[in-house]
């Protein structure tokens, strides 16, 4: 196989990507598209492959934050809509847009003239989408502002709004009071549009948390990130589906070796042998996304037993306790993270005081995405 030449890799279970966006699907009334959010390279499990395994299994839009992302994604032959999340504002990014048929966001009346002068002579408007800013304070017009903006963009003929959207700021809460104050915001916006006669064609506000909340905040599309890498955004939302993570991440054991009791392991030795012990050097560090923050403080797997890494972990190594695993040799898998190693993303996040968000995306590109399904997984849930 292709991973015979990897030191280190991540592997992707398309086919708990699958199961993931089905899931995610059974929440949703027919009604209700889904757009696969596929930012930073898939949260780094690799856009391509889970664009391809989302679409597959029902997801009918992707969101990417920016035009190379985009791009990617026409290049691989992939011809679903596509939104840019992010902001896009110069006559070039306008121009590879048009280029790509993507569909970009526009936040406010500049950047619509923009556009409305870039495109000034083309045949046919370009579907645009309007981010209204109802409390996320980051991206979009502030929803007070918003009826004028819309009017505006409605009366440029190259510009054919697709939809009008918003960003939760705090979905994954358990208090529901800013939620529902920006979900009033929202409502109360699009009702104020259609009071002057426009309708748009599509609303949306959910990312993976909302939808799980509450259905009534679906509208005409939803947009999952995280839940279809497997996570979920809060330990309370377990309860509404049930998600498979797909990653994992893998490398070979390059040298194994007794230290007696008492040894110093790794750079400022952070870790001191208690007894005579056997250790096994790895070939993957933070470099590679291993977060240095994590030495001392996790378990991995080899030959399906779980062990504890020891010592600092370095830029392209770290070191792992096989004391209790006599069968270890060198180009032996470890499994640093999901699968045997029994830990997610998650966990992982919680030793270091982040989300798990940062920690999928955390995994460099120097690691290969290899891609597997379990035909089981796949049809059991797919037909
Ligand atoms: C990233 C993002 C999402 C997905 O969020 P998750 O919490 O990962 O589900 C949805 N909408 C927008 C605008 C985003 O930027």
């Amino acid at each position: 196989m292709l991973k015979q030449n990897h030191r280190a890799w991540v592997e992707i279970d398309l086919s708990a990507i699958k199961h993931n966006v089905q899931q995610l699907k059974r929440c949703l009334s027919s009604e209700t598209d889904l757009m696969a959010i596929v930012k930073a390279d898939a949260y780094g499990h690799g856009a391509i492959a889970v664009s391809q395994a989302a679409l597959e299994a029902g997801a009918t839009w992707l969101g990417v934050a920016t035009i190379p992302e985009g791009i990617q994604l026409r290049n691989a032959g992939i011809t679903a809509p596509i939104l840019i999340l992010g902001a896009t504002n110069s006559a070039d990014e306008i121009k590879a847009i048009s280029e790509h048929r993507l569909q970009p966001t526009i936040c406010n009346p500049k950047q619509a003239l923009i556009f409305h002068e870039v495109l000034s002579g083309i045949q046919h408007a370009i579907p645009v989408h309007l981010k209204f800013d109802t409390g996320m304070s980051r991206l979009g017009i502030d929803w007070r502002e918003a009826v004028d903006f819309v009017k505006l963009v409605h009366g440029l003929p190259q510009l054919a709004i697709g939809s009008i959207y918003s960003h939760l700021a705090t979905a994954d809460e358990l208090d529901q009071t800013i939620m529902q104050q920006q979900q009033q915001r929202f409502e109360q916006t699009i009702a104020a549009l259609k009071a002057v006669g426009i309708c748009p064609p599509r609303i949306h506000l959910c990312n993976t948390a909302a939808m799980l909340t509450d259905p009534k905040l679906h509208y005409d599309m939803v947009r999952p990130g995280l839940g279809i890498y497997g996570l979920y955004p809060a330990p309370h939302l377990k309860k509404y589906v049930d998600l498979l993570p797909a990653i994992q991440v893998k490398a070979r054991i390059t040298q194994v070796k007794s230290v007696v009791a008492g040894t110093g392991i790794s750079y400022g030795h952070s870790f001191h042998a208690p007894t005579d012990m056997k250790i096994a050097t790895v070939a993957i560090g933070y470099a590679d996304g291993i977060p240095r923050g994590l030495s001392n403080r996790i378990a991995v797997a080899v030959h399906g037993k779980r062990v504890a890494q020891v010592g600092t972990i370095t830029m392209d190594q770290t070191m792992i306790d096989v004391t209790h695993v006599p069968e270890v040799s060198v180009g032996d898998v470890v499994t640093m993270l999901g699968g045997e190693a029994g830990t997610t993303a998650d966990d992982w996040a919680g030793i270091l005081g982040t989300i798990s968000w940062e920690v999928l995306c955390g995994f460099k590109h120097r690691l290969p995405r290899i891609n597997v399904e379990v035909p089981e997984l796949s049809s059991a849930y797919l037909l």
